[in-house]
């Protein structure tokens, strides 16, 4: 009977403690003051950002200031005030104690407000003044040529991307769709599948390879394929994307060959495969998330060909 009366004694005093927090606990109203500042700022966050890089540019050191120079520029450039941005980023390029990468990102700034008021010619003609070996540069110009509907001059650019730059064969993603459409402009088709078939590229071959097969040239795409089948090996996704498109049953004999000979991992965390296991994932450093997904098997051909089907081609 005691324990009742105490069971009951102890929920008494539980709600009389909250009910003591919640008088004693200060309310928080807003200051009309602040709500009319918040909703100034949520009306217009640029011109709260410009101003508070104005005061700061008073109180910087020297290499500093040039550095909020830059980002005054950009937020003009986004607010459609063009002509400071442009004057303040010009200024950026001719001063004598500027840093190498805040006169470079100048340069390109420079370049994209020409391009964004339309004066292609001005803007093309400053940025061919002031050469660097910038992708970001590289692709502004590609875009100032394609504006003047000189697309052999734009492709050109977007090759120097991967041209001009390390580890560049990486970078084709980043301007495949515009080269492509140059050289569809052009009409030089011919000259954008070389360019296709001597980078080393996956995704640049198996886009050549696709190109092929689209024109109707099955036999030559089966045979690049062979001939760079090194480069799909090492990447199960790739060769059933191939196999997606050429439909030869000798690739799957391909990937049943891997999946007898090694262990896959996939990460549960980033998705990323490994021909390796690891016990912390080299992509995303968690540890404990590599799973096998294809052991050593004895799976028929036509269950890894289904599997395959179900896992990769979309
Ligand atoms: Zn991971």
């Amino acid at each position: 009977m005691i324990w009742i009366y105490i069971a009951i004694f102890l929920i008494i005093l539980f709600f009389l403690f909250g009910y003591i927090r919640e008088i004693y606990t200060p309310k928080f109203t807003p200051s009309k003051e602040i709500i009319k500042k918040v909703d100034e700022i949520l009306k217009n966050p640029i011109n709260v950002a410009i101003d508070l890089l104005k005061k700061e540019v008073k109180i910087a050191r020297i290499s500093d200031k040039y550095y909020i120079y830059l980002h005054l520029a950009f937020l003009y450039m986004e607010i459609r005030k063009f002509e400071k941005a442009l004057r303040l980023s010009r200024s950026l390029i001719v001063g004598a104690y500027i840093d190498e990468s805040i006169r470079n990102r100048a340069i390109i700034l420079v370049g994209e407000i020409y391009l964004k008021l339309n004066r292609i010619k001005e803007g093309l003609e400053f940025l061919l003044e002031h050469k660097i070996n910038d992708k970001n540069y590289y692709f502004l110009i590609a875009k100032f040529y394609e504006q003047l509907k000189d697309y052999k001059n734009s492709a050109y650019y977007y090759k120097k991307i991967i041209h001009n730059l390390e580890k560049s064969p990486n970078l084709y993603s980043y301007i495949k769709d515009e080269l492509k459409e140059a050289y569809f402009e052009v009409g030089n088709y011919n000259e954008f599948l070389d360019f296709l078939r001597n980078l080393e590229n996956p995704i640049a071959k198996l886009d050549y390879i696709r190109i092929l097969y689209n024109m109707g040239e099955f036999e030559k795409a089966r045979d690049y394929f062979y001939e760079n089948k090194e480069i799909f090996l090492s990447n199960i996704s790739l060769l059933s994307k191939a196999y997606e498109i050429i439909k030869d049953e000798q690739i799957i004999k391909e990937i049943l060959n891997i999946s007898k000979n090694l262990n896959f991992y996939k990460c549960n965390s980033c998705n990323k495969e490994f021909n390796n296991f690891y016990i912390e994932c080299p992509n995303c450093y968690r540890v404990g998330t590599l799973n096998v997904i294809y052991k050593k098997t004895s799976k028929s051909l036509e269950d890894i060909k289904s599997q395959i089907i179900e896992e990769y081609i979309e």
